[in-house]
C-alpha cells in the first residue's frame, strides 16, 4: 500500500478509542493520524480531558479539544437534549444524536485537516442504544459522514469504507469484534503496550437521579450556561434548582468556587458547621436558610450572604 489515508480518531479517552487510535497510528504512521476530543457536559470524571491529552502527547499524536461546556458548542448541545430526534436511553441520555453531533464538529475538522476518514472506538453490539448495527448506519448516514466513517474495532463486520475500496487503508488489518465481551480489546491493549481507564464515571444523563436535578432546570430556563451544568454535578437541588446544598465541606467550597467563577449565584453560609447553600434568586433565602438549619447537626443562629457578583458579604 503506497499512499496512506489521513485519519482523524475521535478520543474519548476509554479503551475502544485508545484502541481505535493505536490502530491507525500502526497502519498510517502517526503524522497521518490526528485526534480530537469532546468535553462534555455531563461528563462523570472531570480529569478525562487531562488523561487523553497525555494519552496523545505520548504517541505523538495531534489533538483538537472542543470544549461543549459553554458557547455554540453547549447551545447545540443543550438542543439535542431537549429535543433528541432519536429518543433517549435508559435515563435522559439521547445517545443517538449525540453520537451524531459529535461526528458532524468532527467532520468540520476533518475538512480543515484534509482528512480522508473520520475514525471512533464504536463496537457493533456493544451499547444497546447506540451501537446496534443498524444505528451505526444510521449515524454514518446522518452525520454526512456515509463512506467515511471508519470503526477500526468491528470494520470486518462492515461494509468497508471508501479509504478502504481506495486501498488507502488495509482492511485486514482492522478487526471484527462485536458485543460486550471486552477480551479482544484487553488482548490488543496489552499487544500496544496501553493502560486505560477503568469505564466508571461515565455519562451523568445515564443516571435516573443525576436527571431528576436536570430536568426542572431544563423545563424552566431557556438558556442553560456552564454555571447550571456545573451546578448539576453538585449537592441537594430544592425548588427546580433553585436552591442547592452542600453535601460536604468539599461541595461546599465547590458551590462558593462556581458562583465566583460565574459571579453568579447568592451564597449563604451558616455560622456553624453544616451545609452552604447556592441560591439563584433573592426570593428564595428564607427557604435556604431554614434547609440549612434542617440538614445541619449544630444549632446555627446566624448566616454570612455572599455576592460574588459585587463582592458584598452581609450577616
Ligand atoms: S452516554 Fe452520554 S456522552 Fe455517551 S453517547 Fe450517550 S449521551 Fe452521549
Amino acid at each position: 500500500m503506497e499512499k496512506k489515508a489521513k485519519a482523524l480518531v475521535l478520543l474519548s479517552g476509554g479503551l475502544d478509542s485508545r484502541l481505535a487510535l493505536m490502530m491507525m497510528k500502526d497502519q498510517l504512521g502517526k503524522e497521518n493520524v490526528e485526534a480530537v476530543h469532546f468535553v462534555l457536559p455531563f461528563e462523570g470524571c472531570s480529569h478525562r480531558k487531562k488523561e487523553v491529552i497525555q494519552f496523545a502527547k505520548q504517541h505523538g499524536i495531534k489533538i483538537y479539544i472542543l470544549n461543549c461546556m459553554e458557547g455554540q458548542l453547549l447551545k447545540e448541545y443543550i438542543k439535542i437534549l431537549r429535543h433528541p430526534k432519536f429518543g433517549r436511553g435508559t435515563a435522559l441520555n439521547p445517545c443517538i444524536d449525540c453520537h451524531i453531533f459529535l461526528l458532524k464538529e468532527a467532520k468540520k475538522i476533518a475538512r480543515k485537516i484534509k482528512a480522508d476518514i473520520v475514525v471512533t472506538g464504536e463496537v457493533i453490539g456493544e451499547r444497546p442504544m447506540s451501537q446496534r448495527r443498524n444505528i451505526l448506519y444510521l449515524i454514518e448516514k446522518e452525520s454526512g459522514l456515509k463512506g467515511k466513517l471508519l470503526r477500526p474495532l468491528s470494520a470486518k463486520l462492515l461494509p468497508p469504507t471508501d479509504a478502504e475500496k481506495k486501498g488507502l487503508i488495509d482492511r485486514n488489518k482492522l478487526e471484527g469484534i462485536a458485543g460486550r465481551q471486552r477480551k479482544r480489546q484487553i488482548e490488543l491493549a496489552e499487544k500496544y503496550g496501553i493502560s486505560y481507564p477503568n469505564p466508571a464515571g461515565g455519562c451523568l444523563l445515564c443516571y435516573p437521579d443525576f436527571c431528576k436535578k436536570v430536568l426542572p432546570v431544563l423545563k424552566s430556563r431557556k438558556n442553560i450556561t456552564g454555571f447550571d451544568i456545573e451546578l448539576f454535578k453538585v449537592g441537594r437541588h430544592f425548588e427546580n434548582g433553585n436552591i442547592i446544598l452542600g453535601k460536604s465541606k468539599e461541595e461546599n467550597g465547590k458551590l462558593e468556587y462556581i458562583s465566583k467563577k460565574y459571579k453568579k449565584g447568592i451564597i449563604i453560609i451558616p455560622n456553624q458547621p453544616g451545609p452552604a447553600a447556592l441560591i439563584r434568586n433573592w426570593k428564595y433565602i428564607r427557604k435556604a436558610k431554614e434547609l440549612i438549619k434542617n440538614y445541619s447537626k449544630r444549632t446555627i443562629t446566624s448566616f454570612d450572604v455572599v455576592l460574588y457578583r459585587t463582592g458584598k458579604r452581609t450577616d
